[in-house]
């Protein structure tokens, strides 16, 4: 979501005052860090970053430094004490005033703090995306999120749910499909939450959305991303079924095996419920691969809470899958609970379920070995430029040799060997593209 933030942030600034992206700090005009506060140090990680760009406004005290996104709206007035050669201090809801802070800051010549909570205008507020290169894009349709979860700083940060209107989101995408872009990932702190008023009468849930997308010519595959448990129904689990574009992956976190956690958690599901959840999505898309959050160390976490979520994994055969030792964020509830897991405790944890998560994840790597697989060809690898890259429909990274101009396109690779993240394959097989353009 920060990537699609920080994006669109480019975009605005291009187009209110006409600045380009520079690799090298030196020679920004504007400086701007946005920051994400789910997890660990990131405060510390922000006050670091400014730390190496404060002597680029020594030199140049004309240059603009600002700091957006969850951290800002969580220090505030505090990040501007810290670190007062900061210019500009904005929140996730706000980026969309990034224009009018900046000629502010430079006809006032004094520093703009805007950390306010709009009831989204942000989305109406933000111009037409440029045409960009590649074939994949984010557009964010859900914000915020009110479930509470007692480790979480987004609501907090975020704000209250909100969702895009279907007219709004159908414009956009028929906008990057336009441009070349052939896959699109649905963003949202609770992406299946999604609730937007249709253009017509009410409002419709991430299901319509879906089959309302789908029906876009050109684009060829969907994604969407994160889910909660709770809000997978029995309509989202049919679109996966009845959607062919919609890729047989699905994100959805579970965060514990154990139900006595889940319930300190404050996630309002059971294990057997996530379970029944996981059965019917796989009698609906027999080939869908389920990926999940999970988190070591919760407070109060005791072994046998730690086996049951080593259970839960074995039990679903997670793919890749991401898992964090619990941190402490600032006013969330679990900051009160007792009984916290020593480091080296949670830091073991960690490593006993990365390796089973990581094991699985070969395991599928290594089933697709010999199978020809549908890849999107995203760009040149980034290691090797001679070779193209490219991902398939669970999101594998792809990496072989193939003829010029075939970026953006999908093609049946060859699959030969299952390296730890990615897949080497080869391209000239007997098979025809699945699709060049449109979908066969
Ligand atoms: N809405 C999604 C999660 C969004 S946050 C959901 O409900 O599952 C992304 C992930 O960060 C979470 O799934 C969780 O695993 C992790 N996370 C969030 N807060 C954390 C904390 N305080 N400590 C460790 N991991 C955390
Ligand atoms: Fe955080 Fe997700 Fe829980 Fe919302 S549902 S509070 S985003 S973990």
């Amino acid at each position: 979501m920060n990537e699609y933030d920080s994006e669109r942030m480019a975009d605005l600034l291009a187009s209110s005052h006409g600045l380009t992206p520079v690799e090298d700090p030196d020679r920004a005009d504007v400086l701007i860090l946005n920051t994400c506060s789910i997890r660990e140090k990131a405060e510390d990680k922000v006050y670091t970053q400014l730390g190496f760009w404060r002597p680029l406004k020594e030199q140049d005290p004309a240059r603009i430094i600002a700091v957006g996104g969850c951290v800002a709206s969580q220090e505030g007035e505090r990040l501007r004490r810290r670190a007062p050669f900061v210019d500009l201090v904005f929140g996730p809801q706000t980026l969309h005033r990034l224009p009018d802070m900046l000629d502010a800051c430079l006809a006032e010549r004094r520093p703009q703090v805007d950390l306010d909570f709009p009831d989204l205008e942000k989305f109406d507020r933000l111009p037409e995306r440029p045409g960009r290169n590649g074939p994949t894009a984010f557009v964010t349709v859900q914000e915020g999120c009110d479930k509470f979860c007692t480790f979480c700083v987004v609501p907090h940060t975020r704000g209250r749910e909100y969702s895009r209107p279907m007219p709004d989101i159908i414009r956009e995408v028929r906008q990057l499909v336009d441009q070349g872009v052939v896959e699109i990932t649905l963003l949202g702190q609770n992406v299946n939450a999604y609730r937007g008023a249709t253009g017509l009468v009410g409002e419709g849930d991430l299901a319509s959305l879906l089959e309302r997308l789908a029906r876009i010519s050109g684009l060829q595959r969907i994604r969407y991303t994160t889910s909660h448990p709770n809000n997978l129904d029995d309509r989202l689990i049919a679109a996966h079924r009845d959607i062919p574009i919609l890729v047989p992956h699905l994100h959805l976190p579970v965060q514990s095996g154990s139900d006595r956690i889940l319930r300190r958690m404050h996630r309002k599901h059971t294990v057997a419920e996530y379970l029944e959840k996981i059965h019917k999505l796989r009698e609906a898309r027999p080939e869908i691969r389920i990926s999940s959050d999970f988190i070591v160390g919760f407070p109060g976490e005791t072994e046998e809470d730690f086996a049951a979520t080593m259970d839960l994994v074995s039990q679903v055969r997670f793919d890749q899958s991401f898992s964090f030792k619990y941190s402490s964020r600032p006013n969330t509830p679990a900051t009160r609970l007792r009984d916290s897991v020593p480091e080296e405790v949670k830091d073991r944890r960690l490593a006993v379920l990365q390796a089973r998560i990581t094991s699985f994840a070969q395991q599928y790597s290594e089933a697709m070995v010999g199978t020809f697989q549908e890849v999107l060809v995203t760009g040149p690898s980034r290691r090797d430029p001679a070779e193209w890259t490219g991902r398939t429909l669970c999101n594998r990274p792809v990496n072989f040799s193939g003829p010029a101009g075939i970026a953006g396109q999908i093609w049946s690779i060859g699959i030969e060997e299952a390296l730890p993240n990615s897949l080497r394959g080869r391209f000239g097989s007997p098979d025809m593209p699945v699709a060049a353009s449109g979908r066969a």
